[in-house]
């Protein structure tokens, strides 16, 4: 969920990652050894391929890269501490849309879903996954109408995938079981998750360090920004020189996992992706709330709250509560608000500080969620144990960038998620590693393989949500996704 609104005012470069951001509940209340790893301790001057970034699309980047090759060598940089920016700030929402998108869409998102939930199930990842509903409430009647005709119209195209999957809130009494406080209408939807993406990347990256790092393969070095980038060709192979404060570093393939802060190193992404600002915060239900001892069984998004255009939305989650507080208090994860934020947040990569007026909003919980047990005076006031800011990426056309970067041999993107990463980074990142070692394997050539795993995942798009595993293992991205010419053409219009 997070907030997918797109609008864009920026057309000057993002700015390198703040170096002294504002503290991200999840971080500050799970601190992990790596944060500050660093595998040597001076850079390597060469590496096969360098992944900038370490949030979601970085790990699944690298995991493909390490698990698909037995020779190939990783160096990862990271401007700050490990999975220390949108990941690793986030709402803690991994719900994919499916009300109003086009089927091809719907079915990607929902096998990031199943991608992620199987591989944290298998793995016993301890990152407080819960499968959940899904629930948005709408507070603006027209906003309501005009998602449930997207709604209708989904399920015409993708009947497989909405039957059954989602439903649509009308009924007073209902919407008052929901908690829905004043709300118009709400759509329920039974494939929704909340988890801790801090912890699920932070232990990504622990797994390929214990697996890689011994065999030299996986060199990763965080606090380490990269300045910028140029073309160097190093004795008539094609490639790039990464410039840093510790060093420069030789690179025949670039994987740019680098989401609102893209344009640093890619200027002519500037109008593409815009940094913009979001906020969150972290809220304690009081002692006589059901909620602080049983967990709210849903993830919700509340939309068209006066203010809000028709893309924003506020995102709240719950951290579990465990008997010591040691795992969790039953926080309530609570985001948005960015139609509150000056210019809306829109080309704003700075993430050191709060915008006082989201967060006086987002203090408004209790106006749009009945906390309180049935009958019980409402609650009123919630303790505020934390504020923090991120970076999303927005994208001019509402669709991520993932694929290689034309004109630009041997470099790729998996960016611009405005807002809704967490079902579209995962295969993102892994689809670019996958076009990396096509392209280390086929002399640079890896658009064959691309054009087939797009037309794989448009045609299977229509069939059922999960397919057999030959499937699975080899779809690639959403069409609109990928980079061309013509897509960063179209979009400047
Ligand atoms: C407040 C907030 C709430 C959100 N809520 C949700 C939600 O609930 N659900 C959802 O689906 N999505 C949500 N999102 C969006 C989601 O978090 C992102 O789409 C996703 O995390 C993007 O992952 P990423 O790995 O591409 O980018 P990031 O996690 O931002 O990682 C990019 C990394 O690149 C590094 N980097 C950038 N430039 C350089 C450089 N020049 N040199 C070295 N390193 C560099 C950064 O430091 C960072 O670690 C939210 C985002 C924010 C900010």
């Amino acid at each position: 969920m997070g907030d997918a609104s797109f609008q864009i005012g920026s057309s000057s470069p993002a700015g390198l990652p703040s170096l002294n951001p504002t503290e991200s509940y999840w971080q500050t209340s799970h601190p992990v050894p790596v944060a500050e790893h660093r595998s040597t301790s001076s850079l390597p001057s060469n590496a096969t391929v360098v992944i900038v970034g370490t949030g979601i699309s970085g790990v699944f980047a690298a995991h493909e890269i390490l698990s698909q090759s037995t020779d190939i060598d990783v160096l990862v940089l990271e401007a700050r501490t490990l999975c220390s920016s949108a990941t690793g700030r986030n709402g803690g929402h991994l719900v994919p849309i499916i009300h109003e998108q086009r089927p091809g869409i719907i079915a990607w998102e929902l096998r990031n879903f199943h991608h992620v939930a199987a591989l944290i199930e298998s793995a016993g990842i301890p990152c407080d996954f819960r499968k959940l509903n899904g629930c948005l409430g709408f507070w603006n009647k027209t906003y309501f109408e005009e998602a449930k005709a997207a709604l209708k119209e989904a399920a015409a195209l993708a009947p497989e995938q909405t039957r059954d999957a989602v439903r649509v809130v009308e009924d007073a009494a209902e919407l008052e079981e929901l908690n829905l406080v004043g709300a118009v209408g709400a759509i329920v939807q039974t494939t929704a998750a909340s988890l801790s993406p801090y912890k699920l990347v932070t232990w990504l990256w622990q797994d390929l360090l214990k697996k890689h790092e011994g065999t030299g393969r996986l060199n990763l070095q965080t606090t380490t920004p990269v300045t910028s980038l140029s073309p160097h060709s190093k004795e008539g192979n094609p490639g790039y020189l990464l410039t840093t404060a510790r060093g420069t570093i030789i690179a025949s393939h670039i994987i740019l996992a680098t989401n609102g802060y893209t344009s640093h190193l890619l200027p002519q992404f500037s109008s593409l992706i815009s940094p913009t600002q979001a906020q969150m915060t972290a809220q304690l239900p009081p002692p006589d709330s059901p909620f602080s001892s049983n967990l709210i069984p849903r993830s919700y998004g509340f939309v068209g709250i006066p203010g809000m255009d028709h893309e924003m939305s506020d995102y709240l989650v719950q951290r579990p509560i465990s008997e010591n507080g040691a795992t969790g208090r039953g926080e309530l994860m609570y985001g948005g608000g960015r139609h509150a934020a000056k210019g809306y947040g829109v080309g704003v990569s700075d993430d050191s500080y709060i915008d006082p007026d989201v967060e006086n909003h987002l203090r408004g919980l209790p106006e749009r969620l009945n906390l309180a047990a049935q009958g019980s005076v409402r609650v009123t006031h919630l303790e505020l144990l934390a504020s923090w800011t991120g970076i999303i990426g927005s994208s001019i056309d509402g669709f991520p960038w993932v694929g290689g970067v034309p004109d630009h041999h041997g470099m790729f993107l998996a960016a611009g998620y405005s807002g809704h990463g967490m079902p579209n980074a995962p295969l993102s990142g892994r689809h670019v590693a996958r076009l990396v070692l096509e392209s280390l394997r086929n002399g640079g050539d890896w658009s064959g393989l691309q054009k087939a795993e797009v037309e794989l995942t448009e045609k299977k798009g229509l069939s059922s949500a999960i397919d057999s595993d030959a499937v699975e293992k080899n779809f690639g991205v959403p069409v609109e996704y990928v980079i061309t010419k013509e897509r960063i053409n179209g979009a400047l219009g």
